[in-house]
């Protein structure tokens, strides 16, 4: 069985005071867990048993009787995604991705302006993603449980945008969680590991298009 609930990365107070230990324990140790859980039990003696959880999310996206299972399978990932796109003090993206990110948002301020906007315009709960599509950045958001991976699309950053992951530590201002996320959390190591991930699985002409891009 490959669905396993991830080990959070960091000390569950090591994201304080942005994300408080209580907070992030909670979040990690009951949300996480419960969906991780499903997905085992909703698999276990059929024939996605022993799939993998991109496998389980790819097979279960849009077909209306295994909706439970889809939404299960892409909270557990997302969530997965998403503790592992933190880190406590965060940093800036390096490299080719800040490269990327000059080109299409105008450098990492009018990148972070767009990230804001999209994440406070999602009405009701989802996610916020910073992700590879079609060969190009793009920042999305997901309503709900949907997950970039049912798209085609590749995820770099992840923000969980539902109200139980900011509630405690930002009375529910949303814009100010989202900031916090993007001053002091974000992990860029971890975007950037999975744009190189991404290049070397792609065709050649990919990573020679993304430097082209960038020496324009
Ligand atoms: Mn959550």
């Amino acid at each position: 069985m490959s669905v396993t609930l991830l080990a959070l990365p960091y000390d569950a107070g090591a994201l304080a005071p942005h994300l408080s230990r209580a907070s992030v324990q909670l979040h990690h140790a009951h949300h996480h867990r419960i969906f991780a859980e499903t997905v085992r039990t909703a698999v276990t003696g059929t024939a996605l048993e022993r799939a993998s959880l991109e496998d389980i999310i790819v097979e279960t996206a849009g077909r209306q009787a295994q909706a439970g299972l889809f939404q299960a399978a892409a909270e557990t990932w997302n969530h997965n995604f998403y503790f592992r796109s933190m880190r406590p003090g965060g940093g800036a993206p390096s490299g080719l991705l800040a490269k990327m990110i000059d080109r299409r948002f105008g450098g990492f301020d009018g990148f972070s302006r767009a990230f804001v906007a999209a994440a406070t315009g999602l009405i009701g709960s989802g996610w916020a993603w910073l992700v590879v599509e079609r060969g190009s950045l793009a920042i999305r958001t997901t309503a709900n449980s949907d997950t970039p991976i049912a798209f085609g699309e590749t995820p770099l950053l992840g923000l969980d945008l539902w109200e139980h992951a900011y509630v405690l530590d930002h009375q529910g201002r949303r814009a100010d969680y989202v900031r916090a996320f993007l001053k002091s959390l974000a992990n860029w190591e971890f975007a950037g590991d999975n744009l190189d991930r991404l290049l070397d699985q792609a065709a050649v002409p990919m990573r020679a298009s993304f430097a082209e891009t960038t020496r324009r």
